[in-house]
């Protein structure tokens, strides 16, 4: 008898997600994470590690809740965004009876999660402007606990708009909560929904250290929500979830200095990706360049895989979308620093 057979026939029947780490490649420029091209400086103090750390570290919770704008009783700090999506299903789905709402094409992690506990996944498609389809969703919302919503959406870059998720929230009260992830917000700040959060207990966002920040390596990620929201899903997080170190770097991060070297990170990628825009939108193998809110553009070639395999060779690594539905020959290309750019529109220059 096989160790596998004893395993829960759903973990069984699982194909692990494809990340980019998992996916791999020989490359020495990777932009195929949407993670920063840099880290950056910071201090650790080391005479503290002998004790078990703080659940929530107040000074991440209370510098988090000033940067967002919320109060601290609002915010959960986790083992990087895609533990709060988790923790969320793992709060209020009940395996084998529950689901979740999606909008394909998204980003993995809402799916999976839901898989790796047992919960169902309802997808209804973003509509051909690619905005989620709010008529289509409030449909479904007996048959949900909780509805992901994604702005800017990996891997389409468009924003949700404001109206129709006021109108989803509106017919969301008391049957299912709505989630809006914002790991890419810092990009295009203005178009945050959290002012929401003050008049719907039934929006919840979604936010990271590992984009804009540049610290996608220590695993840190926040929920903002209700007290109510925060309070339920720190009955299910573990004891401590985030490492002392973790905790120092992140304060550091979010201390008056390290806003300022995150907004000065945001504005050198906006302009590269403004750049880089610009140039694919005048090569005559490119079809379309998808909305620029992230730190990455999804671009739609004549032929996506060739040229997925052409960058490859070149040592370029990046993210091929071009088998999900609606978006063929759709490569996804994170903006990294300025040479990494350039890497790009040479290969793309080459052999035309
Ligand atoms: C990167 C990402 C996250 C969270 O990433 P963590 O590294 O787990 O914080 C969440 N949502 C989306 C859409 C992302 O792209």
């Amino acid at each position: 008898m096989s160790i596998t057979k004893l395993a829960r026939a759903q973990v069984q029947a699982l194909t692990p997600y494809q990340s980019a780490r998992r996916i791999g490649g020989q490359g020495h420029i990777w932009l195929n994470a949407n993670e920063a091209a840099d880290s950056g400086e910071y201090r650790l103090d080391c005479s503290r590690l002998n004790r078990y750390p703080e659940c929530q570290p107040p000074q991440v919770i209370n510098a988090y809740a000033a940067y967002a704008g919320v109060t601290p009783e609002q915010v959960l700090v986790s083992r990087g965004g895609d533990e709060g999506i988790e923790l969320l299903i793992r709060t209020f789905c009940e395996p084998g009876l529950d689901n979740i709402l999606l909008c394909t094409p998204t980003y993995g992690m809402y799916a999976i999660s839901a898989e790796t506990n047992g919960v169902g996944i309802i997808d209804v498609p973003l509509n051909p402007r690619r905005q989620p389809d709010f008529d289509g969703i409030i449909e479904q919302l007996d048959r949900v606990k909780l509805v992901f919503l994604c702005s800017p959406n990996n891997p389409t870059g468009d924003l949700v708009d404001k109206a129709g998720l006021v109108r989803l929230l509106d017919a969301a009260n008391n049957r299912a909560l709505v989630v809006v992830d914002e790991a890419y917000i810092e990009f295009c700040p203005e178009f945050t929904q959290a002012d929401l959060l003050a008049d719907y207990p039934q929006l919840v966002l979604i936010r990271t250290l590992s984009k804009a920040f540049g610290l996608a390596g220590i695993r840190c990620g926040f929920t903002l929500a209700s007290p109510e929201v925060i309070g339920l899903l720190q009955k299910v997080i573990a004891p401590y979830p985030i490492p002392e170190p973790v905790a120092q770097i992140a304060a550091q991060a979010l201390s008056d200095s390290g806003l300022t070297t995150m907004r000065a990170r945001v504005d050198e990628i906006n302009a590269l990706k403004t750049r880089l825009a610009e140039q694919l939108g005048q090569h005559p193998q490119v079809a379309e360049v998808f909305a620029p809110n992230g730190n990455y553009l999804l671009v739609r070639f004549t032929a996506g895989a060739a040229l997925f395999a052409r960058m490859a060779r070149a040592g370029i690594i990046l993210r091929d979308f071009g088998s999900k539905p609606g978006l063929s020959d759709c490569i996804r290309i994170t903006i990294g620093n300025s040479a990494e750019m350039d890497a790009v529109l040479q290969v793309l220059q080459q052999e035309q």
